[in-house]
């Protein structure tokens, strides 16, 4: 069993980008131990170290984890995510994001576990006003996820100033783009982002893309975003993590890449890096979508030494549509079995 000075507890190490995060600790000499549901994420996806199946309210079960283990520190991933959904079912995401988390924090409370590295998101800031955003840009959310997550971010800074537990919470941007080796990927259930859409557009899983909304305020009409590749995001988190073991106090850091790439750019890197075309259609906007969100980057670089390395959009393509490939065989082949 594993124990100890280098165990990190990651809650939805199961899923995208906790199971990305869970290789790079790995390979920085750490022991990732998953504490994941397994609704959303996969088991196959838990290959560098152990997996413990159970729900963040599960207090029995999560204190039980953490005397097995014995974490110096927790990455909290785990969280329901789909914007759409949480409009609908406001009830699931503030009982499970929040009631999780709060379990979680009392858990490391009791367990003498003062650092943690949380999953935010740049829906705290709703629909800025300024671009680029930083952390200081007015957090106003439109929808009960991104009210969920900035309610955690205040749950961890009375956390801090009243038990000690310092935190970063990470806000990313838009996380895309699979591991170099093709070893994990993304696969949500349902799917909505823009990428991976694409690429099902091309393996004929939908018929095509709609490009939701050309009549924006942008050069070519259509809705501009930060990619960051999730191999840069888990950078990001093992950066936090280093921060924190050196007394950094706790921070809130946009996660992006600063740079932004509209729908249609989007589509050409797919087209230029498959070399196939991407049957479309042009539609209505999608309630909700700012024109613009890219993020200031500055904070991160200053105080986590964030660097970006895979994050160029036909790099984020190509280990996307290499992913996509393989687990779209899979599932053939699983069907056809
Ligand atoms: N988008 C699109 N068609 C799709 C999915 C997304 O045109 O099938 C657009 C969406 O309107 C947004 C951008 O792609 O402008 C990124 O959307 P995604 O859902 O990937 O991430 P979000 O920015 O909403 O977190």
């Amino acid at each position: 069993m594993t124990q100890g000075s280098k165990t990190i507890l990651v809650t939805g190490g199961a899923g995208y980008i906790g199971s990305h995060t869970c290789k790079l600790l790995a390979e920085q000499g750490f022991t990732p131990v998953s504490y994941d549901n397994l609704v959303y994420g996969h088991e196959h996806a838990v290959k560098w170290g152990p997996l413990e199946i159970g729900e963040l309210s599960d207090r029995a079960r999560l204190d039980a984890v953490l005397e097995k283990y014995k974490p110096v520190a927790v990455i909290h991933f785990a969280a329901y995510a789909f914007v759409g959904e949480s409009v609908v079912e406001p009830s699931k995401y503030y009982n499970n994001n929040i009631g999780g988390t709060l379990s979680l924090l009392d858990a490391m409370k009791d367990a003498g576990i003062d650092k943690i590295v949380f999953s935010s998101t740049c829906a705290t800031y709703g629909q800025p006003e300024t671009i680029p955003i930083t952390e200081d840009t007015p957090q106003a959310p439109i929808n009960p996820y991104g009210h969920s997550k900035l309610m955690m971010e205040q749950i961890l800074r009375d956390y801090d100033h009243a038990y000690g537990i310092r935190h970063v919470a990470l806000r990313y941007f838009n996380a895309c783009g699979c591991d170099r080796d093709g070893e994990i990927g993304e696969e949500h259930d349902p799917e909505t982002h823009l990428i991976p859409r694409i690429l099902m557009s091309l393996t004929g899983e939908i018929p095509k893309l709609t490009v939701f909304g050309t009549d924006y305020p942008t050069p070519d009409g259509t809705c501009i975003r930060d990619y960051i590749h999730v191999e840069d995001l888990a950078a990001g988190h093992t950066a936090a993590l280093d921060y924190l073991f050196k007394d950094g106090a706790s921070e809130c850091i946009n996660l992006g890449t600063g740079d932004g790439f509209s729908v249609k750019e989007i589509i050409d890197s797919v087209e230029r890096v498959t070399g196939m075309e991407v049957p479309r259609e042009y539609g209505d906007r999608r309630p909700g979508d700012p024109p613009v969100l890219t993020a200031d980057i500055s904070k991160a670089k200053d105080l986590l030494g964030f660097e970006l390395k895979a994050s160029d959009v036909d790099n984020v393509v190509a280990t996307a549509w290499a992913f996509h490939q393989k687990k779209t065989n899979r599932r053939r082949a699983t069907t056809d079995a």
